[in-house]
């Protein structure tokens, strides 16, 4: 018996199979919402809270409409991510834009439409005053602690990373920023990912707290938010614990007390740009077995690919797999379940216990519901698949149709071929 669930009975997702080709996302609107409910209620005893739902994460803009629904703005970090949230409703400075790299154009629409530019590096600032032949009324710079704080598996170490200022250059960007004129200040860190531990979350907060406590003190400017990024982690892995919300948010509430409150920073908003633990558990990969083979391994071959969910062959990250209809049968058989790239690491589980799988059956790869198909890819040429979205009341939309053949060759000119000479 698997402790993961998925919203529909073997027969309703069979039904479902026989109007939307596999392999197919689900998401599951009613677990979403009650989740982003929960995740605010514990974060609303700080006034002014948001979350800034990570676009990159599931950017599919039916997502974003109920996120904004449920009060949440967007984090965004490209021109096409800044899109997507405008569709959805999402606008002005319920925009972060956290963004590295940015190409100039991007920081102009950004600006042009209100949004928080989250700036990364210092030298960003006269990069962005000649973009925008100004600086705008409120900047956020995005903090690297360094070897102040440990790194985890999938971000690595801050100082190893290629994010965010150094202490001294925060000193120095804020003090620049005033002189230039700017009016209103945020600050941003970002130094964990997939961290399921809530004291790591605390620890962030209090360093977040302190540095902005130093800044005002130092540069004499006041903070309006600090932004503690994303990287709250979840329970991939049977045994793993989900975090505390609750728990993390009375940790910062301690902390604030402790450090914003006397450092006269108070009210200071506090912002989160978390986007796996929003939609993470809360989205599948639903796939059909069609090959097995058995060499010196047994081998499922499924229908989906890593181009559809990356994440197994990139990190060799967990995903939990369920057969439809086999929940409680014995996992008496040792599988790899492979995708058809010509890449050996197109797994979506290696030497996993699972009950025997009969061609045909249906598949379900959980927490897929983030990271999972905007992570796609049309390496082989593969086409990458639709998504869909249950409903509260039961009934299911397609919210993003599979890709086709015509969708992969709309970038090339077979015309032009013709009087190509060779
Ligand atoms: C990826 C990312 C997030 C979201 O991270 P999750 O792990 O999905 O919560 C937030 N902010 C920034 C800057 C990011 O790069």
């Amino acid at each position: 018996m698997s402790e993961k669930t998925f919203p529909l009975s073997a027969l309703e997702l069979q039904t479902l199979t026989e109007k939307y080709e596999t392999p197919f996302y689900l998401y599951d609107e009613k677990a979403i919402r009650e989740n982003i409910r929960r995740f605010t209620k514990a974060f609303s005893i700080f006034p002014g809270f948001k979350e800034h739902f990570a676009v990159k994460a599931c950017p599919n803009p039916y997502i974003l409409k109920i996120l904004r629904s449920e009060g949440c703005g967007a984090d965004c970090s490209s021109l096409p991510e800044l899109i997507l949230a405008e569709n959805a409703g999402i606008a002005g400075e319920d925009v972060m834009f956290t963004s590295n790299e940015t190409p100039a154009k991007e920081y102009i629409y950004a600006n042009l439409k209100g949004n928080i530019i989250n700036l990364d590096d210092i030298t960003h600032i006269p990069f962005l005053e000649k973009t925008l032949g100004f600086l705008p009324e409120i900047l956020s710079f995005r903090y690297n602690p360094g070897p102040l704080k440990e790194g985890n598996a999938i971000i690595g170490k801050p100082e190893e990373a290629k994010y965010g200022l150094t202490e001294e250059q925060i000193f120095e960007a804020y003090k620049i920023c005033k002189e230039k004129g700017v009016k209103r200040f945020g600050l941003h860190t970002m130094v964990a990912s997939n961290e399921l531990n809530p004291d790591y979350f605390v620890e962030t907060a209090t360093l977040l707290f302190n540095l902005a406590a130093k800044v005002k003190e130092k540069v004499g400017i006041t903070f309006e938010f600090v932004n503690l990024g994303g990287g709250l982690g979840i329970p991939y892995r049977p045994g793993d614990k989900a975090v505390d919300y609750d728990y993390i948010a009375r940790g910062i509430k301690d902390a604030y007390d402790a450090i914003v409150v006397p450092a006269g920073l108070d009210p200071l908003k506090i912002y989160w740009e978390c986007g796996r633990p929003i939609t993470g558990p809360y989205g599948w990969l639903v796939t059909r077995a069609i090959h097995e083979k058995h060499i010196y391994r047994d081998y499922i071959g499924v229908d989906a690919s890593m181009a559809d969910l990356m994440r197994p062959g990139m990190y060799g990250a967990y995903h939990e797999v369920t057969v439809s209809g086999k929940e409680n049968a014995p996992k008496n058989k040792v599988y790899d379940v492979v995708g058809s790239l010509c890449e050996n690491c197109d797994k979506f589980a290696v030497q996993r216990q699972l009950p025997e799988i009969q061609i045909g059956d249906l598949l379900i790869i959980h927490d897929a519901g983030a990271h999972g198909r905007a992570m796609g890819f049309n390496y082989n040429a593969k086409l990458r698949c639709g998504e869909l979205l249950l409903r509260q009341d039961g009934s299911v939309v397609e919210i993003r149709r599979r890709e086709t053949i015509d969708d992969y060759f709309a970038t090339l000119d077979f015309k032009g071929l013709s009087s190509f000479n060779v």
